[in-house]
């Protein structure tokens, strides 16, 4: 059983992994199982170039972020389990026993992070009572997204990213799944806020 699932490994969803990954020293994360299904082949992110982004040297490929990000978690925070290409199908149950229903496997979660862009038709099963259309992009380009308030789509579901409505931009991509992983963290402290940092002066 997972604590979280992240379904989706582009900018959104492993930025929601570092930042959760990075407060395993903080005792109420300690006993905490947190995965991250990423399936990258079908990633838009395949053909992006990025000059814009803060953080990211310009001329940065898409591609390469895909690769990295995936290595940078593992080097970093190796306890997070990455469950590569897999492709996520269905999602059913409730908040605390969700099952996460892939193409090769199924997973059982206590919460799930949906990470997976705005495109159209949505494809996991299950939440279909949540799509809308996009709301800050043009109808022309048909884009969806998850009915949220705050990132919060119903008990135990968490949309970041493109599908929680925000315009594509990758360090709105990567804000949102930061946002997204510090909501779990103060959840996890009983509400009293948290932010995970590092500093050199430590
Ligand atoms: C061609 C292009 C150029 C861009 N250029 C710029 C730019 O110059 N500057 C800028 O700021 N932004 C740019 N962007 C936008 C930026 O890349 C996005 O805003 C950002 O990637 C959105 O992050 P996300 O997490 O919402 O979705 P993504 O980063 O798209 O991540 C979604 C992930 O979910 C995975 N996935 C999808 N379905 C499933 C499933 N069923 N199961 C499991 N995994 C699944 C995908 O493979 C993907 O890895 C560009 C985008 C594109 C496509």
């Amino acid at each position: 059983m997972f604590d979280v699932l992240i379904i989706g490994g582009g900018v959104s969803g492993m930025s929601c992994a570092l930042v959760l990954g990075s407060a395993y020293k903080k005792p109420f994360v300690i006993d905490k199982k947190i995965g991250i299904i990423t399936h990258q082949k079908a990633s838009s992110l395949q053909d992006a170039l990025f000059n814009n982004a803060y953080g990211i040297p310009a001329g940065k490929l898409g591609s390469e972020l895909l690769t990295e990000s995936i290595e940078h978690l593992q080097n970093q925070y190796p306890h997070i389990d990455q469950i590569e290409g897999e492709k996520v199908l269905k999602i059913e149950g409730e908040a605390g026993n969700f099952t996460v229903v892939t193409n090769k496997n199924s997973y059982s979660s206590k919460i799930v992070v949906i990470s997976i862009g705005a495109g159209n038709p949505f494809t996991i099963e299950g939440l279909d009572e949540y799509v809308i259309p996009h709301q800050k992009t043009i109808p022309e380009k048909n884009r969806i997204q998850l009915r949220n308030t705050d990132h919060k789509v119903t008990e135990g579901v968490y949309v970041t990213g493109t599908l929680a409505g925000w315009r594509s931009q990758l360090s709105i991509a990567s804000g949102s799944g930061a946002a997204v992983a510090t909501d779990i963290l103060t959840l996890w402290n009983n509400g009293v806020h948290v932010q995970s940092h590092d500093s050199i002066r430590k």
